[in-house]
C-alpha cells in the first residue's frame, strides 16, 4: 500500500496560522517579537536561507532584521556585534547563519549569544537543558521532525527508532527528543556496520546525512515512519532526500517528500522560539 505522504507544507502552515495569532495577541500588549539574523559574508545559499527566513518573519507578524557584515569582519567585531544585540530589549532572537568564515571560531560566537535570546537552540546551555529535559529553545530542525511525527498521528513511544547521522545540528539533538519521547534510539553515522540490517528493524527512520537517496525502499520495514531531512541536488537539477523516494513510498506506512517535508518546518519552529523568546523576556507567559 502506498505509503501517507506527511506534507510538512501543510503542518507548517498550520502552526504558522497558530503562530501569526500568538504575535496578534503580543502586538495588542505593545510587544513587537524581533528576530536579527546576522550574516557574514556572501555565500548564496545562506543568502537564499535568510532571506527565507525574513519572509516568513513578515508573514506572522515578527520584526527581522538581517546585519550584513563583510567576510573580512574580525572576530572581535562580531562578538561586539552579539554583545549590542544581546542588550537590545527589541531584539528577542538572536541567530547567526553559519557556516561562518574560517578565521572566525564558531563556538566562541554562539557562546556569547544570550541563552535566554538563542532561537537557534545551539548554546550549549541550551543543548544542555534538552538533554536533561528542562525548559530551552528546542533546535529548529530536530523540533519540526518531532512536530511532524506527532502531527502525522503516530505514537513515538515504545518504538524502535533509527536516526542516521549524528551532526550536532540533526542527528544528535533529534536522537535525544525522540529518546525524551520515549523511543528506542539507535544511532547510526559513517562507521556504522550494516546499516540496511539497522533500518529493516526501524520504526521510525530519520535520514540526515547529506547522500543522495541513500536508503533504499528495500531496506526499509513495511509500515515504518520514513523522515527524510537531506537536501540534495542531483546533476540534473533535481532536489532529492537521502532516501530513495520512489522505491520507498510503496514499503513505508508515512513518508516526508524533498522538497516540501522536513525543509519548510526548520523555519516554523525559528519563529516559534521567536515568539516565546518575546514571551519570556516581557514576562508574558
Ligand atoms: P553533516 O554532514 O554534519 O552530518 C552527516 C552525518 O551523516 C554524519 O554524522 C556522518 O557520519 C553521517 N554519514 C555520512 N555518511 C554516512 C554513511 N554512508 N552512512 C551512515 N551515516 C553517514 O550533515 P547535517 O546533519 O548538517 O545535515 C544532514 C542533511 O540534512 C544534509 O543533506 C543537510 O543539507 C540536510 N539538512 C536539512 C535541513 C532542513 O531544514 N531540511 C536542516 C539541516 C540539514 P560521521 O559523523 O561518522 O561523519
Amino acid at each position: 500500500m502506498a505509503a501517507h505522504i506527511i506534507s510538512g507544507k501543510e503542518v507548517a502552515a498550520d502552526i504558522r496560522k497558530s503562530i501569526k495569532e500568538q504575535v496578534d495577541v503580543l502586538r495588542s500588549h505593545g510587544v513587537i517579537p524581533g528576530l536579527t539574523v546576522i550574516l557574514v559574508g556572501e555565500d548564496p545559499a545562506s543568502e537564499s536561507y535568510v532571506r527565507g527566513k525574513e519572509k516568513a518573519c513578515g508573514e506572522v507578524g515578527i520584526a527581522s532584521e538581517i546585519v550584513r557584515r563583510n567576510d573580512s569582519i574580525t572576530q572581535e567585531q562580531l562578538l561586539a556585534e552579539l554583545d549590542r544585540l544581546n542588550a537590545d530589549p527589541a531584539v528577542h532572537g538572536i541567530l547567526v547563519q553559519l557556516p561562518l568564515p574560517a578565521h572566525i571560531d564558531e563556538k566562541a560566537v554562539i557562546n556569547r549569544i544570550r541563552p535566554d535570546k538563542d532561537v537557534d537552540g545551539f548554546h550549549p546551555i541550551n543543548v544542555g537543558n534538552m538533554v536533561v529535559g528542562d525548559d530551552c529553545y528546542l533546535p529548529c530542525t530536530p523540533h519540526g521532525i518531532i512536530e511532524l511525527i506527532k502531527r502525522s498521528g503516530q505514537a513515538i513511544s515504545g518504538k524502535q527508532a533509527l536516526v542516521v547521522g549524528r551532526s550536532n545540528i540533526v542527528g544528535k539533538p533529534v536522537s535525544m527528543l525522540l529518546l525524551r519521547e520515549n523511543a528506542t534510539v539507535t544511532i547510526a553515522h559513517s562507521r556504522t556496520e550494516d546499516l540496511s540490517a539497522l533500518v529493516r528493524e526501524a520504526d521510525i527512520v530519520v535520514a540526515a546525512v547529506g547522500r543522495p537517496q541513500m536508503i533504499k525502499g528495500s531496506d526499509i520495514k513495511p509500515g515504518a515512519i520514513v523522515i527524510d531531512v537531506g537536501v540534495n541536488r542531483l546533476e540534473t537539477g533535481k532536489l532529492v532526500g537521502d532516501v530513495d523516494f520512489e522505491s520507498a513510498k510503496d514499503i513505508a506506512g508515512y513518508i516526508t517528500p524533498v522538497p516540501g517535508g522536513v525543509g519548510p518546518m526548520t523555519i516554523t519552529m525559528l519563529l516559534k522560539n521567536t515568539v516565546d523568546a518575546a514571551k519570556k523576556l516581557n514576562g508574558i507567559i
